[in-house]
């Protein structure tokens, strides 16, 4: 296998890394306290190219694949979770099905306006009583001869308040399998509730939405009717191997601060990076960060040549995100009571990257899925 990365993916790389340096870093800590979606930096994610990265180029994308995808991600998770979390459901879950499914009029009006951020899109499946078993959704769209009536309530929708459509899971009246809806938000009937309070990624806004007879055109069902659990299969391991990028970009940031700190903070006349306890950390922390890239690569290869993946993608999302989560935690402590301190970034590494857990999946789902692909 070659490890080297290809001169498109270097340069992809070096975009991102220099502009979440000169832009994103400054302005994470404004949008974690203001707790506001940082619409501006958004829009020039879409002006990257990034919203288009994983989708071919007859249909608008760029075509870069996923590999240099990640290599994004990790750089934008690297600056803000706030803005990184809702950039990656962007390029995939509130885009795919309008990509794979939509006609002529959604692809123009949505779909396409989508890959630039002139649009933003949201993803609704989970309801209040349906997080990880998505069976037991209750949202139901009516179907008539020449449309659908669409009513529910979903949960924790991120980017729902200045969203401009949803791609939407919910069950029909003739079928007992669900499937996906584009629903515009501007449509009569739907609503969007109250922002949930949340511990991090809090320039990422999620809200209650309810969906009241929404009435839908025939062309905004989204693939066939009860073709959305075997749609969302699809791209389960790309929401996994994307989950996991999320994590080590957070993780890379808390990483270079805790040991840029051992090198400069000095207790008892030595830099604290010379105690063998911190030594031992940081080495921790490094055996945890590289494990985590490489087999984040491993899996965005897999995905790039089309390889089975499933049981890999599980791997690296539970893997990363824990690693993640315990290299935030040691960097915390390496800082002490500035790691705790508001004025410093630690906190805010540490608190978005617990969304990592249970985002594309809980870790304790996750586990129960790899053990299935053992035969288990
Ligand atoms: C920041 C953030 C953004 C989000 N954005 C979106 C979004 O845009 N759109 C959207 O639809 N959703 C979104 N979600 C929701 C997220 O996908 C769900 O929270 C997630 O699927 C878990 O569901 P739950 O929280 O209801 O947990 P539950 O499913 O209720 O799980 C609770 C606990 O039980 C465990 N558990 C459940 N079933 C089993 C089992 N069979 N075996 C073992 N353990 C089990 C879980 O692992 C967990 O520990 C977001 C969540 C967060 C935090």
């Amino acid at each position: 296998m070659n490890f080297e990365l290809n001169d498109t993916q270097k340069l992809i790389q070096q975009t991102f890394k220099k502009f979440v340096d000169e832009k994103v870093k400054p302005a994470a800590a404004e949008i974690d306290e203001k707790k506001e979606f940082p619409a501006e930096l958004f829009k020039e994610v879409g002006e990257l190219g990034f919203f288009g990265m994983r989708y071919p180029e007859e249909a608008g994308g760029t075509g870069t694949g996923i590999m240099s995808y990640c290599l994004a991600l990790v750089e934008l998770a690297r600056g803000s979770m706030s803005l990184a979390a809702p950039c990656m459901m962007q390029s995939l879950m509130a885009t795919y099905f309008l990509y794979r499914d939509g006609d002529e009029e959604v692809r123009e009006n949505y779909f396409t306006p989508a890959l630039d951020g002139t649009k933003i899109g949201g993803i609704c499946m989970t309801e209040p009583n349906a997080g990880s078993d998505l069976s037991g959704i209750t949202t139901i769209a009516k179907v008539f001869d020449d449309h659908f009536e669409l009513s529910g309530q979903k949960t924790w929708a991120t980017s729902a308040p200045y969203a401009d459509f949803f791609s939407v899971y919910s069950r029909t009246d003739n079928h007992d399998k669900p499937s996906f809806f584009l629903v515009p938000a501007h449509y009569k009937g739907v609503h969007v509730g109250r922002n949930i309070e949340k511990l991090g990624v809090r320039g990422s806004i999620t809200s209650e939405v309810t969906f009241d007879e929404v009435r839908l055109p025939k062309n905004y069902l989204l693939g066939e009717i009860g073709g959305g659990a075997r749609g969302l299969i699809e791209i389960l391991a790309e929401i996994r191997i994307m989950t996991a990028a999320l994590a080590i970009g957070a993780a890379t940031a808390a990483y270079e601060d805790a040991i840029e700190y051992a090198k400069t903070r000095v207790q008892f006349g030595r830099p604290i990076g010379k105690f063998q306890a911190i030594k031992a950390k940081a080495a921790d922390m490094a055996v945890m960060l590289e494990t985590s890239k490489q087999m984040l690569y491993y899996t965005a290869w897999l995905c790039d040549e089309d390889k089975p993946r499933q049981k890999e993608a599980a791997i690296v999302k539970l893997y990363a995100s824990e690693c993640a989560n315990s290299i935030c935690d040691e960097a915390s402590r390496i800082l002490a009571s500035y790691g705790y301190a508001m004025e410093y970034p630690i906190q805010r590494y540490w608190r978005d990257v617990r969304f990592t857990l249970f985002g594309g999946g809980t870790n304790e789902i996750l586990k129960i899925n790899i053990a299935r692909e053992l035969g288990l």
